[in-house]
Parts: C-alpha cells; sequence; structure tokens
C-alpha cells in the first residue's frame, strides 16, 4: 500500500502485529507533525464556583493531522510518553501556551493557562530552566502559568520528582494535582508537596448530583484540601445541579463541558466576551 511504501520499515510490522504498527505509524507522523506545528490548543475555562469569575483555562493540545484529521491526545499523547517525543511535545505545547497568555495580556484580559505535564517532564532535570527561557522569551510572569501533574506521574519516582517541583514551585509557578483521588498519594506525601491545587477527577464528579458515595468522596477530598491549605477544582462538570452541589461542599472551582467546552482561542475569545458571572 501507498502508506507501506511511506514507511518501508514498517511493511513487517504491519503483517505481525496491525496494532502496533499504526502506533509506529504514527509516532513517525508525529515527530513531523509537531515540526509542521499541526498540533493545536483548545482552552477550557476555570471558573471560582463562589463569585462565577474566570480563574485560568487549561490548555489541551489537539493534532490535526492532514489525512487522519482530528486526532484526540488520548491517542498520541501515550505513544509520545513511550519514547523521547513527549520532551519536544511539552515543550511545543508550553510554548503555544505561552504565547497565547502573552496575547491576552496583550489584549487587557490576562488568562492563567495551564500546561499538563506526563511522568517523564517531571523527571527531566531540564525542564525548569527550559520553562524559565520559554516565560522570559515569551515575556511572561510564571504567576500566569500554572502546571498539571498526575499522582501517577509523581509516584514514577517520587524524590525526583519532587526536585523538578521544588524548582518550579520556587519559580513562582501555581502546580496543580490531576485526577486526584485515582492514584495512591497519602496525606503525607501530600503535605511536603509543593502544590497549591487539587483536581478531582472527573469520574468522582460526573454522577455528583445523584450519587451519595461520590458526594461523600468529593466532601472528603475538599475537606482534606482545604486542611492542607489546597485550592480545590472539580473537574468533568456538566451540568448546574453538579455545581450546585460543589458549592454545597465548599469546592473552590469547577471546569467542565457545562461551563463551555476546550475551545480553539477564537472561540475563546468570543465566550470570554459573552461570559457573564
Ligand atoms: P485531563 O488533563 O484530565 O483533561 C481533561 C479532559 O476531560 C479533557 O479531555 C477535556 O476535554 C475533558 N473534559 C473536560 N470537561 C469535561 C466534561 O464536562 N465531561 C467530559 N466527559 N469530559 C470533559 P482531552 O482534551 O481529550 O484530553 C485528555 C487527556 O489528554 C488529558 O486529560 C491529559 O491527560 C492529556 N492531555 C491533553 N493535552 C495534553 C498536553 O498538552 N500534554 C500532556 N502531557 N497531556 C495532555
Ligand atoms: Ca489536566
Ligand atoms: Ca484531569
Ligand atoms: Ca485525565
Amino acid at each position: 500500500t501507498a502508506k507501506a511504501q511511506g514507511h518501508p520499515v514498517l511493511v513487517h510490522e504491519q503483517a505481525a502485529d496491525e496494532k502496533s504498527s499504526h502506533k509506529l505509524v504514527l509516532l513517525s507522523d508525529l515527530r513531523r507533525g509537531i515540526s509542521r506545528r499541526e498540533l493545536v490548543l483548545h482552552y477550557q475555562p476555570k471558573i471560582d464556583i463562589g463569585s462565577g469569575a474566570l480563574v485560568g483555562a487549561e490548555a489541551l493540545v489537539r493534532w490535526n493531522h492532514p489525512e487522519l484529521g482530528f486526532v484526540p491526545p488520548d491517542r498520541f499523547i501515550p505513544i509520545a510518553e513511550q519514547t523521547g517525543l513527549i520532551h519536544p511535545l511539552t515543550h511545543y505545547v508550553l510554548d503555544a501556551a505561552l504565547v497565547q497568555a502573552r496575547t491576552w495580556q496583550q489584549a487587557g484580559t490576562p488568562v492563567r493557562v495551564a500546561v499538563n505535564l506526563s511522568a517523564r517532564n517531571l523527571l527531566n532535570d531540564e525542564l525548569p530552566g527550559q520553562i524559565a527561557e520559554l516565560l522570559t522569551a515569551n515575556g511572561v510572569s510564571a504567576a500566569l502559568l500554572e502546571l498539571e501533574v498526575t499522582e501517577s506521574a509523581i509516584m514514577t519516582d517520587p524524590q525526583r520528582a519532587r526536585r523538578v517541583l521544588n524548582e518550579l514551585a520556587g519559580m513562582g509557578i501555581g502546580l496543580s494535582i490531576d485526577d486526584f483521588g485515582t492514584g495512591y498519594t497519602s496525606i503525607g506525601q501530600l503535605r511536603h508537596l509543593p502544590v497549591h491545587e487539587l483536581k478531582i477527577d472527573r469520574s468522582f464528579v460526573t454522577a455528583l448530583a445523584t450519587d451519595a458515595t461520590d458526594a461523600m468522596i468529593v466532601r472528603s477530598i475538599v475537606e482534606l484540601g482545604h486542611n492542607l491549605g489546597l485550592s480545590i477544582v472539580a473537574e468533568g462538570v456538566e451540568d448546574d445541579a453538579t455545581r450546585c452541589v460543589l458549592a454545597g461542599v465548599g469546592c473552590d472551582i469547577a471546569q467542565g463541558f457545562g461551563i463551555s467546552r476546550p475551545l480553539p482561542a477564537g472561540r475563546f475569545d468570543e465566550w470570554m466576551a459573552a461570559y457573564e458571572a
């Protein structure tokens, strides 16, 4: 096939293992896609539950593949993570997010952007220096950047991860624990991490308004987090009933389709202009 000709080393692979060859095709395409800037960021608002104020936006990467069309991050981030490609990918995403942060700042509507990091990024001693360079190059203050890391990413190598996180926090960057509740972070470990925010995993939030167990879990996380001085975000807020329960248990920030889907920057601007807290 034309595809096999384009990727001669894969012919054997394709016969042997259709799925892993597909992965390799994506991998070589991804390397090219990053250099051709085919990856784009969408932004999803985070709002203060009490006041309704916009407090930030999470940057979520999408790949506009020339033949496959739109490829969601769950399809290519894991592949990038298995190879070194996650490093240039994260660098690309950070740069794009900071360019956008600068644009918002210059427009007089500053928005704090949150970027997701992978486990391998946390083991990279050079990451803090690279981020410092990107902040300087884009003229953006560290206060406008937030980084989201999962519990499992930290647990890969807690000592090394903590070193990198301490350095990032020392630069004035906000750190957030993503997908909280799905990993095994103990309270003891949490106390020693320089984080300012917990994001409760979507799986506990979706059915919050109707599921008593989920409500109890969320209430406990909010209480635990507040006792540690952390701000609590609920992700996956899809409707007003859920938002109401969250307000009732004292959750600080909400994010989800019920507020807005992730949007390309231009549409995010329209959303901001029309939004009334
Ligand atoms: P995540 O960091 O947990 O991001 C939240 C995901 O939930 C996003 O999916 C978002 O579109 C989706 N979501 C937001 N609100 C709702 C809702 O109300 N209901 C439902 N059902 N879903 C909602 P997305 O954009 O497909 O990203 C999936 C995952 O890919 C992210 O999960 C994150 O782990 C990873 N990812 C995305 N962008 C990046 C990136 O730039 N770098 C890295 N390392 N990972 C990324
Ligand atoms: Ca995230
Ligand atoms: Ca999450
Ligand atoms: Ca997730």
